[in-house]
């Protein structure tokens, strides 16, 4: 399907906005969703809604198929060797702190170090923060190259005996870099350390291969790959998870609960406390028939073709400063920008008015933000409905936010 066609498929992509046909540019932040997700979502509510794993009548029994039906996807999409070492979360966020607090909390104290990069999201700093904190371990720093890539030799500098856990983000939302993951957990692991992925931007965008990676622990959202909102996926090795105290407790996690101690359910239920996220993992089972149908290699080489699509065009408009390597084979479909003196949030709000939505501020990714020595900065990011076409309008568009900010160049 070329991508003509694939936004067909795409109900919301079919408006104008402010008298112009929408350009959505936004997809690094949440992807749009296509009938089929949507669809599956209204079936659940509108056929079989009823909760899982508990009472024995038909509803009942439907609705536990078909979640316990999304987390067979799930493994199948990632290559899990089993489905109890998937585990649905709320997004990545929750995913990165179930880690943090439960493993991190366990094994980490004083003189231990975790190591993190410059360019990683708030979610996958913040939690290690806390737990630094909790235990005494120290968070460290792994330096990037000049144009925001990770060197594999800084790799081996700063992983150390006292490293215990690594967490990198396998694609940045901000410079768009494909980090080499699978050699930084062969890294890790030489170290005697676990490795930890966060893949919210890399899931929805290439072939995932938690086996292959060799990680530890690897997190990921599914409203940024054609799935709803609320849903996410913590994968951990059996054996890890195995040894793992949940952090949230009450209904649906129990194996027996006494007056003043109980006990937990196997594996994946113990992580899932409370009614779980049931239309949701059925939206995502949904979302990866969709792409599985399209194929992760082709939306993996149509987003290349359009990150160097959109690098050679963009870097042709004067005065717009373009972050991250230029080489597009080191990317995913992610640009992030600033045009002169222009605030991004200006940038933005005239390409809105075009119909055009690229998203302005810090990216959840303030000290990425400082190592570039920029407050905040404009963000492109395509998916598999975006067309050459869409970035020839995102250009036309900067071209016009250079003539009406032209006091400032
Ligand atoms: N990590 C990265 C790289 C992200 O881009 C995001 C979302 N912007 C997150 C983590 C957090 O994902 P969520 O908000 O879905 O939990």
């Amino acid at each position: 399907m070329n991508p003509y066609e694939i936004r067909k498929h795409f109900p919301i992509l079919d408006q104008e906005v402010n008298g112009n046909p929408l350009v959505y540019l936004d997809s690094a932040a949440t992807s749009q969703k296509p009938s089929a997700v949507i669809e599956s979502i209204d079936k659940y509510y509108r056929e079989y809604n009823s909760n899982v794993h508990r009472g024995v009548h038909t509803l009942g029994t439907k609705a536990t198929d078909a979640y316990e039906g999304a987390r067979e996807k799930v493994r199948k999409f990632i290559n899990a060797a089993s489905a109890e070492e998937v585990i649905f979360t709320r997004g990545t966020t929750t995913a990165l702190n179930t880690v943090a607090r439960s493993y991190g909390k366990a094994n980490l104290s004083e003189g231990d170090e975790i190591v993190i990069s410059y360019m990683e999201h708030h979610s996958n700093i913040i939690p290690w923060q806390q737990v630094a904190k909790e235990t005494g371990a120290s968070l460290v720093y792994l330096p990037l190259q000049q144009d925001g890539t990770i060197s594999l030799e800084d790799v081996r500098k700063t992983v150390t005996s006292r490293t215990k856990i690594v967490s990198i983000m396998q694609v940045s939302n901000v410079l768009g870099v494909i980090n080499p993951v699978k050699q930084i957990a062969q890294i890790a692991h030489d170290n005697g350390a676990i490795m930890v992925v966060d893949g919210a931007q890399s899931t929805p965008h290439l072939k995932v291969d938690v086996r292959s990676l060799d990680c530890d622990f690897f997190a990921f959202s599914g409203h940024k790959m054609v799935g709803p909102t609320g849903i996410g996926v913590l994968y951990g090795k059996k054996e890890l998870l195995e040894n793992m105290e949940p952090i949230e407790f009450g209904g649906e996690m129990i194996d027996f609960v006494g007056l003043y101690d109980s006990t937990w359910k196997e594996l994946p239920w113990k992580f899932e406390g409370g009614t779980p996220i049931i239309a949701g993992a059925i939206g995502l089972g949904a979302a990866i028939d969709f792409l599985e149908e399209i194929g992760l290699e082709h939306i993996e080489a149509h987003e290349h073709k359009l990150a160097a699509y959109a690098l050679e065009k963009m870097s042709a408009v004067e005065g717009l400063q373009i972050y991250g390597p230029m080489d597009a084979k080191q990317r995913a479909g992610v640009v992030t920008f600033n045009i002169g003196d222009v605030h991004p949030h200006d940038v933005a709000t005239v390409l809105d008015a075009e119909g055009i939505a690229v998203r302005a501020g810090h990216h959840c990714a303030q000290p990425l933000m400082k190592w570039l020595d920029v407050s905040a900065t404009a963000r492109a990011s395509f998916y598999l409905y975006n067309t050459e076409e869409d970035i020839d309008k995102l250009v036309e568009g900067l071209v016009k936010t250079k003539e009406y900010f032209s006091n400032v160049f």
